[in-house]
């Protein structure tokens, strides 16, 4: 250990992660906080890093409220609607209020917005949707966040959070290490915005073998965002809540703009429109829910399992017409050479033109996140103008720890946001950070060289005891002494799969599959600890494996907890197949004990805000 080196940095603000939340906090916290001291420390580099690396296509949250296109309580009924009774109405609203004049900022920061040639509009795609030639909108975000900050420092992971000992249950910083130097970096902050995505790769992926890191959501969203608030005992919300996507089979190509702006369609195998034929299996499961217009996501995923299910497969997308069309034949392909190249790739590899053929569809591997038709995450304060008491302690989008922040992915209970509302949602964060901050006054925050040196000790472990068992093999990977990452994560996501309703299961669990799976994490966590790094890059892949896993045992309590199966198509608990809303039309709550690592669980009373209105989320 003597050898690494440790490299402090005091700061106000630190942001943890660089995408669309931690840029737009980033950003924000400079408009408020001239005279602060400003950190973005982010694990790839800001440039190209997060969801939105490779570009998209749309801007999935723009309300369009100059021209009286929709309104935020219109946002808040169809995120409602869509998660099927669920969501923190407060923090919808509240997003979607200010979610337009970022969307603005980023036209005049130079991205490439289409437009409507009658109208001058943005060009929409749907109704939430525009359309943009986005494949440098990730540099673009980042320039603002560069041009804002003290310092961006690049790849760096952050492990732990850092705890202030001077007072209970307040934030400290962070630390994590440099994966290219190996460097140790200790952050001291008054105030932390974590934003650090979702996560991907906590089940097993339907891509495996040849295929292995192909996944829908970024293959680098490991977690941290859930897994550093949970290791201090911040309180999460709704982690049960998972997301399953219906997606072009194979490259996990997204179907928004197929759907939305190419008016293509799905059908079964035998050429059916198969959705209705469920109509009335759904309606016994979760009730009028299937009667909502637009039908919630998870509810159009369970009419693909059971059709397929019922031997009804393959499930195509009907390109074939729209794309005789030259436009549209060209956007349908631009969608993906801007966004999901890999999609394009496949369909190229395995001679697909969707212009002659139908493209197969297929339900995704669930990923946890909270900024698309899911809200897994933080249980944060909401706005003081909006939030009921339970919903509001002192600061927008501080956790149940002091001084500690999310955003984007990060906050649960608030879905929808995509990439304008993860970024608008860090300016929320961060303007109130700013307000924390000036409270503070002249109160100081104390970390001490203890707190810092245990934490060298731990993050760095890996390389020792792959260092020291490595001794004991000659050839191979198999060591009775460490795991590799690698094997580790397999056997993480086979154990998801299986036991938390994954995909081999058809989504499916019960109690006494969850737990068996809680009793099977425990074993895993106990051998992480023998977990083998032989390089700083693999270092990091044991970390991100750990943060998977802590997220994992999180997702897995709260899916025993909720004794419904709410959403029908993202899973099912076989013990519970209905909808109950007279017990859990609730928000799920948890929180471990970082003394003992046990959950508690608690229920959290749903408010609904905004009044329903005759035609719900049309
Ligand atoms: C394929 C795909 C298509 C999408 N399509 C659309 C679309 O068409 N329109 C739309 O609006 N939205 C779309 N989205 C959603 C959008 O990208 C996300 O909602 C948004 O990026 C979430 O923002 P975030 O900041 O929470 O996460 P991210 O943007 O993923 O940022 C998280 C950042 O944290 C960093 N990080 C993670 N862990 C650590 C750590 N431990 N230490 C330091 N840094 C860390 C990551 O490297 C990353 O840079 C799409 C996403 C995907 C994957």
């Amino acid at each position: 250990m003597g050898k690494i080196k440790t490299v402090y940095e005091d700061c106000d603000i630190l942001v943890v992660g660089g995408g669309m939340a931690g840029t737009g906090a980033t950003f924000e916290a400079r408009y408020w906080g001239r005279d602060l001291k400003i950190v973005c420390v982010e694990k790839a580099n800001i440039d190209r890093s997060g969801a939105v690396a490779q570009g998209l296509y749309a801007i999935n949250c723009y309300m369009g409220m100059q021209w009286g296109e929709n309104q935020p309580e219109d946002h808040v009924r169809y995120a409602r609607n869509d998660l099927m009774g669920l969501v923190r109405e407060d923090l919808g609203y509240d997003m979607a209020r200010h979610v337009d004049s970022t969307v603005h900022m980023f036209d005049e920061w130079g991205l490439p917005m289409m437009r409507n040639e009658k109208t001058g509009r943005y060009l929409r795609e749907g109704k939430w949707q525009i359309m943009i030639h986005g494949e440098s909108y990730k540099p673009i975000v980042a320039e603002a966040a560069k041009k804002s900050a003290d310092k961006i420092y690049n790849r760096i992971m952050i492990t732990h959070l850092l705890m202030d000992e001077s007072k209970e249950n307040r934030v400290g910083g962070a630390v994590g290490f440099n994966m290219r130097t190996g460097n140790y970096h200790v952050f001291r902050a008054k105030a932390v915005i974590v934003a650090a995505g979702g996560a991907s790769h906590i089940f097993k992926p339907r891509a495996v073998g040849e295929g292995m890191g192909r996944t829908w959501y970024a293959p680098w969203s490991n977690g941290s965002a859930y897994a550093l608030p949970i290791a201090v005992g911040a309180k999460m919300t709704q982690m049960e809540n998972r997301i399953v996507l219906t997606r072009f089979k194979d490259g996990y190509g997204p179907v928004g703009a197929y759907f939305l702006h190419l008016k293509t369609y799905t059908r079964n195998g035998k050429g059916e429109n198969y959705e209705k034929k469920w109509y009335e299996q759904t309606k016994k499961l979760v009730g009028e829910y299937i009667d909502h217009h637009p039908v919630p996501t998870c509810l159009r995923n369970h009419a693909f399992i059971e059709e397929v299910k019922a031997g009804g497969g393959p499930i195509h997308m009907v390109t074939t017409e729209a794309f005789q069309d030259p436009h549209l034949e060209v956007i349908g392909w631009e969608n993906f050479l801007g966004m999901t190249i890999g999609q394009a790739v496949v369909w190229a590899s395995q001679n697909i033109d969707p212009k002659y053929e139908d493209p197969e569809l297929t339900t995704s591997e669930p990923y946890v996140m909270g900024s698309h038709a899911t809200c897994s995450g933080a249980w944060v304060s909401g706005p003081e103008d909006l939030s009921p008491p339970e919903y509001f302690w002192g600061y927008n989008r501080m956790m149940t720890i002091e001084g500690l922040f999310g955003a984007g992915d990060t906050v649960g209970g608030s879905a929808h946001k995509f990439s304008s509302g993860s970024f608008t949602e860090g300016r929320l964060a961060a303007k109130a950070a700013v307000k924390y901050i000036q409270d503070l006054g002249d109160k100081k925050i104390e970390v001490n060289d203890e707190q810092c040196e245990n934490f060298k000790e731990i993050i760095y472990k890996p390389l020792e005891n792959y260092k020291v068992g490595r001794n004991e093999i000659t050839a191979g990977t198999v060591s009775p002494s460490y795991i590799l990452p690698i094997q580790g994560l397999q056997r993480l996501q086979k154990i998801m799969d299986e036991y938390c309703g994954g995909i081999t299961v058809n989504y499916m669990t019960n109690a006494n599959l969850l737990k068996k799976g809680l009793g099977l994490l425990d074993m895993l966590h106990e051998d992480l600890e023998h977990v083998g790094a032989e390089d700083y890059h693999q270092l990091m892949r044991a970390w991100e494996l750990k943060h998977r896993a802590l997220t994992s045992q999180c997702v897995t309590e709260h899916t025993l907890f909720r004794e419904e199966t709410r959403w029908p198509g993202y899973y099912y608990r076989g013990d519970h197949m209905k909808v109950d809303d007279k017990n859990w039309h609730c928000l799920t709550l948890s929180r471990r004990d970082p003394k003992t690592g046990k959950f508690t669980m608690e229920k959290a009373p749903l408010y609904h805000i905004v009044d329903e209105k005759k035609n719900e989320a049309s």
